[in-house]
């Protein structure tokens, strides 16, 4: 499988946005999240987001060179519009005002309503962790047909809605950082098994029929009216399913945002809303304490007898350090990727030389 070094791939995510009119600025901070969420070891959120964004914004979907607007304001409060622009232009700004009003306020509530995707949630936890915070973030997907079904149905009622929250440890990255999709297995991640050609694990997807099976093209059927056959599994039964219930009533309803009823266009966007609590260790007690009790705690959890079944025991956040160990030097991208992201850059306008140059 052909790997691709990180700054050839951020090189041709800049390039891709800025011939389809992005600012520098921009296209910087689009490259930096998606090769950071490949590092990362997250390949569903990673380059192949490309050819989505591109047919957003050729399609008039998603808003380039655009920035939040601010719908509330009341100090440790703020609801922000993201006018379906990029995610990642959004959630870099939200997070900055989230983590000004922390330092003022001890806490920051930022509610990012109507935003275009915003990629992988961890990113925006590392960005308040850097900053020495706390966070949680709870999202919802709407725009295409929804992807998760309820415990119990059969068919598809919302998005793979992401929870995430993190703490910071001593040195400005999490110390713990759980950000999870609230479906067995990401969306992308059904993408990425079908172009590849290989299975997803058991009974994560339901197919037309009703049927749990493990073959991802069953998720990716749509009947010919356009509306998806298969559904995603919610993780963990009925508490994954209300998880995911919560986080869309709680990012999108309670800031004013759309949630995935059918009254709201399917017009094949990708919006985000996110709700996000942003927390200074030093305003709810004593950050030294914080950090010790974060370090004892993690070696206690790590010091235990394996379960027979298992062989290591990792705490959130620790697969993705690892990753990123692991492909610091390059990351594999599947061949039907490649195309996907050559067929699109030609879309977007950028010349066949350059695309060669960067993907190979
Ligand atoms: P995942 O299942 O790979 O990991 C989920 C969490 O579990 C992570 O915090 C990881 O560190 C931890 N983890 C993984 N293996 C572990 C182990 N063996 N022991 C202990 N902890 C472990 O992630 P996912 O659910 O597939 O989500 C992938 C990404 O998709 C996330 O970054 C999420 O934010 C993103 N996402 C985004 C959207 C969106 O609309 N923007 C929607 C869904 C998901």
């Amino acid at each position: 499988m052909p790997k691709l070094h990180p700054d050839q791939v951020h090189k041709f995510i800049v390039q891709t946005c800025e011939a389809m009119g992005s600012e520098n600025t921009e296209a910087m901070l689009v490259a930096d999240q998606l090769v950071e969420a490949n590092l990362a070891g997250h390949d569903s959120h990673g380059v192949g987001m490309m050819p989505a964004y591109v047919e957003g914004v050729l399609g008039g979907r998603l808003q380039i060179n655009s920035h939040p607007t601010v719908i509330v304001d009341s100090g440790p409060l703020l609801t922000l519009d993201g006018n379906a622009g990029y995610g990642q232009v959004n959630g870099h700004e939200a997070m900055d005002l989230g983590i000004e009003r922390a330092a003022q306020h001890g806490v920051a509530l930022v509610g990012l309503r109507n935003s275009y995707h915003i990629g992988r949630i961890g990113h925006w936890a590392e960005q308040c962790a850097a900053a020495g915070y706390a966070s949680l973030h709870m999202v919802n997907v709407i725009g295409h047909p929804p992807l998760v079904a309820a415990y119990g149905g059969a068919e598809a009622r919302f998005g793979t809605n992401p929870f995430c929250a993190a703490v910071p440890g001593r040195d400005g990255r999490p110390g713990f950082l759980l950000d999870m999709a609230t479906s067995i297995i990401a969306g992308g991640k059904a993408r990425v098994a079908a172009n590849k050609g290989v299975k997803v694990p058991p009974d994560t997807i339901i197919d037309v029929n009703g049927n749990l099976t493990d073959d991802p093209n069953a998720f990716w059927y749509t009947d010919p009216t356009g509306e998806r056959g298969g559904a995603l599994v919610a993780f963990g039964d009925h508490k994954g399913s209300g998880l995911a219930i919560m986080c869309e009533l709680l990012s999108a309803a309670l800031l004013g945002g759309e949630t995935a009823h059918p009254k709201n266009a399917r017009d094949g966007r990708i919006i985000n809303s996110m709700l996000s609590v942003i927390i200074d260790p030093g305003a709810t007690g004593d950050a030294e304490t914080f950090f010790e009790e974060i370090e004892l705690f993690r070696d206690f959890v790590l010091d235990s007898r394996l379960r027979s079944d298992c062989d290591e025991i990792l705490v959130p956040g620790q697969p993705e350090q690892i990753a990123r160990l692991d492909r610091a030097e390059g990351f594999e991208v599947d061949p039907v990727t490649i195309d996907q992201l050559r067929s699109s850059a030609a879309k977007a306008g950028m010349k066949s030389g350059s695309v060669d140059g960067l993907l190979g």
